[in-house]
């Protein structure tokens, strides 16, 4: 008998984890799989960031910090968001916690009532549906295809709002489609939002510095909404520290407080060694975000080029991100030795068996027509990926 919680039981697993996991136990039964599955830069840390870590353990940073995170890791991102994104915040109005994925869900849980309705577009990172499931709210997607760039319209979601309506969950760059929102795109969300006090907006900006037209632009600039914006953002994919754990908020201190007490009972502050090493990424040198930002952009451009080749593919152009989103449908009902394709997990499913590659299926993402590659990896690799990807779909009748 099932005996866990109904909760838990209502909630589906990480797709994007589950698929690494999958093709890493492949690789270790010996088989050679690409992994594109899940999103994480393949730099290691900048150095001057470990030396700061390894300086922190030296210096006895081994005790709980403050909840909220050190006063100086708080003052780092005050300095970061005036810097790069021209916005005033306080210390006491930015939490640092365990990652921009716990980042993201103590605001959902600090807000979300059972029964209210969270506004999630689609494409949308796996995460979001299942942490407003956790809260007990309603998930109300809004889909935006590949023939409009992944990317809502106001008209789409004005539409969508309801006296339900509890918050907007925004992500640009977004995860998984690489879309970016420019100035006017961000403006008109605000202006519809405007009309709407009662709902409140997540931006989840961890991908801000993998974008590929130029500044990036937050939601949180439009004076008409900025008291309701919560910003998400981290060190993880910027810096190259998805395993150091450290990603914050930044909102009205009434979220963040609410937020610190979730944190004070759920987990406590994050690991004070990650919270130093973070320090160094934000206030050391940026020249190591700009490298990698430039070979993702190289990589983002041998990947368009080689996935557009692939007859049967539709391929948009990301602007952000380290993903490729392309549509799939015109495979399904196609077969190759005894396996059909169906739908597009069926087609993840079919290339990590037959050509070797991980990549992740876009039902978990609300987009059943597509499938996420992610090419933060070698050129060699992606060449290769895409080669075997191109051969084992033209198998398919
Ligand atoms: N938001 C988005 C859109 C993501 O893709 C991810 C996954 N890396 C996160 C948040 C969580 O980031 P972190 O590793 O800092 O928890
Ligand atoms: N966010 C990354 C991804 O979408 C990492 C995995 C996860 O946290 O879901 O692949």
């Amino acid at each position: 008998m099932n005996k866990l919680s109904d909760r838990l039981n209502r909630l589906s697993a990480s797709a994007t984890l589950a698929m690494s996991q999958k093709s890493q136990e492949l690789k270790a039964q010996g088989v050679d799989v690409i992994n594109m599955s899940v999103g994480e830069p393949d730099f290691n840390t900048p150095d001057a960031i470990k030396e700061a870590a390894i300086k922190a353990v030296n210096e006895n940073y081994s005790r709980y910090s403050p909840v909220p995170g050190y006063p100086v890791l708080r003052n780092a991102i005050v300095e970061k968001l005036k810097k790069e994104n021209g916005l005033e915040y306080t210390a006491a109005q930015i939490s640092v916690s365990n990652g921009a994925k716990q980042s993201v869900c103590n605001a959902i849980m600090a807000l979300v009532n059972p029964g209210d309705e969270v506004i999630v577009p689609a494409p949308y990172w796996v995460s979001y549906p299942e942490m407003v499931k956790l809260a007990d709210g309603t998930p109300v997607t809004i889909y935006a295809g590949i023939e409009q760039n992944f990317k809502i319209t106001a008209e789409q979601l004005e539409a969508a709002i309801t006296p339900k309506t509890k918050m907007l969950i925004l992500c640009s760059p977004s995860n998984p489609t690489g879309s970016v929102y420019s100035k006017e795109e961000l403006k008109a969300l605000a202006d519809v939002l405007a009309k709407y006090p009662n709902v409140y907006i997540i931006a989840d900006e961890i991908y801000e510095h993998i974008n590929y037209i130029g500044k990036h632009e937050s939601i949180a600039q439009f004076e008409n909404v900025r008291e309701r914006v919560i910003i998400v953002n981290g060190v993880s994919k910027a810096y190259a520290m998805t395993g150091w754990r450290i990603g914050f908020i930044a909102a009205a201190e009434w979220i963040v407080k609410g937020c610190n007490k979730l944190q004070g009972q759920y987990t406590s502050g994050p690991c004070s060694v990650s919270q130093i090493a973070s320090v160094e990424a934000y206030v050391g040198s940026q020249e190591p975000v700009a490298e990698m930002q430039k070979a993702f952009q190289r990589r983002r451009d041998l990947i368009v080029k080689l996935a557009k080749e692939i007859p049967g593919l539709e391929v948009n152009v990301p602007e952000g991100a380290f993903y490729l989103f392309p549509k799939c449908s015109s495979f399904y009902g196609k077969s190759y030795n005894g396996q059909t394709i169906n739908n597009s997990d069926d087609l993840a499913m079919y290339l990590l068996t037959e050509a070797h590659v991980a990549t992740v299926g876009g039902t978990s993402f609300g987009a059943p027509d597509c499938f996420r590659m992610s090419y933060a990896t070698s050129d060699e690799n992606i060449i290769e990926a895409i080669s075997r990807i191109k051969e084992a779909l033209a198998k398919l009748n």
